[in-house]
């Protein structure tokens, strides 16, 4: 079956046709400019094409709520130009084929879950932490949405002893995403993150901020796997002491042999890697296929 896949960044989009088995048989990616630009070169890669669905996984926050007017918008989002942008409408109209339309990081979820790290359960967590910090939940099998859908960047974090700053969400400041985010590192310590040495204790703070959150989110939605990717990650390094303090901070509350005896194998980098993203996007599109 081919299948139509967009992975919307604030950054770049990829865009590509692959099948339902997670492979990718043709790809492109560009950088978002304006909503017209972008859409023009979606659209030059898409027509002609021949494929059965398609997945949209984007950055946000969108409205999902099939009964809104603005179904398959973003919304408020603070990149100019893209606030109340409708991304679906114009592909239905142009393509009649079903669209699932989600969180980048639903999106990425589903895709370590349907071919990745995650496969086999029915639950899991992904979390990107690259310029801003995002999440996406399966739980018993489904995405979880609600209200709106999971904002998991912004829940408030405690300052690690250390901390010299008020955290730099400009919503909350020392939220996870003001606090942890690629951003947030710069802004703290002066220098871009990838040029920061292993042995900087950026990483230790990094390490112990991811920790508290991922402590508040296995207590709230108990993930079977949690999977954790974006630029910041490539620091593999992190992972140790993510490791280390969850299992210090969780101090024996949570019984399960994943948490005591495999934590390495519980919290882990994103076994698609770099394609996380599109093949979630891959993976809505068979949802899609699925419930059409
Ligand atoms: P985006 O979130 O824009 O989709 P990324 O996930 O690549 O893209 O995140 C970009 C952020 O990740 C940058 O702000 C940068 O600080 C950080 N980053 C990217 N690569 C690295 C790296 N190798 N080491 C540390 N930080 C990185
Ligand atoms: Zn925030």
């Amino acid at each position: 079956m081919r299948l139509a896949a967009i992975e919307a960044g604030g950054t770049k989009f990829v865009v590509a046709i692959g099948d339902e088995f997670g492979n990718i048989i043709k790809r492109d990616s560009f950088a978002t400019t304006s909503p017209q630009e972008t859409f023009k070169h979606v659209f030059e890669f898409f027509d002609g094409e021949h494929f059965e669905a398609m997945g949209i996984g984007t950055f946000g926050p969108i409205d999902l709520d099939l009964h809104s007017p603005t179904y398959g918008y973003i919304t408020s989002t603070p990149k100019p130009n893209w606030g109340n942008v409708d991304f679906v409408g114009p592909l239905k109209e142009r393509y009649q084929v079903p669209i699932a339309f989600d969180t980048d990081v639903n999106g990425a979820a589903l895709g370590e879950l349907n071919f990745g790290s995650a496969q086999g359960l029915d639950s899991c967590l992904y979390l990107t932490i690259g310029t801003g910090i995002g999440g996406g939940a399966i739980v018993e099998g489904k995405l979880v949405h609600g209200l709106l859908h999971p904002e998991m960047g912004h829940i408030l974090l405690a300052k690690h002893k250390d901390e010299t700053t008020d955290g730099f969400c400009p919503f909350h400041k020392n939220c996870l995403e003001g606090l942890a985010s690629g951003p947030a590192i710069e802004k703290r310590w002066g220098v871009k993150a990838y040029d920061l040495p292993v042995d900087h204790p950026a990483w230790e703070m990094e390490g112990y901020y991811l920790a508290q959150a991922l402590m508040n989110f296995i207590l709230t939605l108990s993930p079977q796997k949690i999977i954790l990717g974006g630029g910041v990650m490539k620091q593999t390094q992190i992972f140790d002491y993510i490791h280390q303090y969850v299992v210090e901070m969780l101090n024996g509350y949570v019984q399960k042999d994943e948490i005591l005896h495999h934590i390495k194998d519980y919290i882990v980098y994103p076994k698609l890697g770099d394609n996380a993203g599109i093949c979630g996007a891959l993976a809505l599109a068979m949802q899609a296929k699925r419930t059409a």
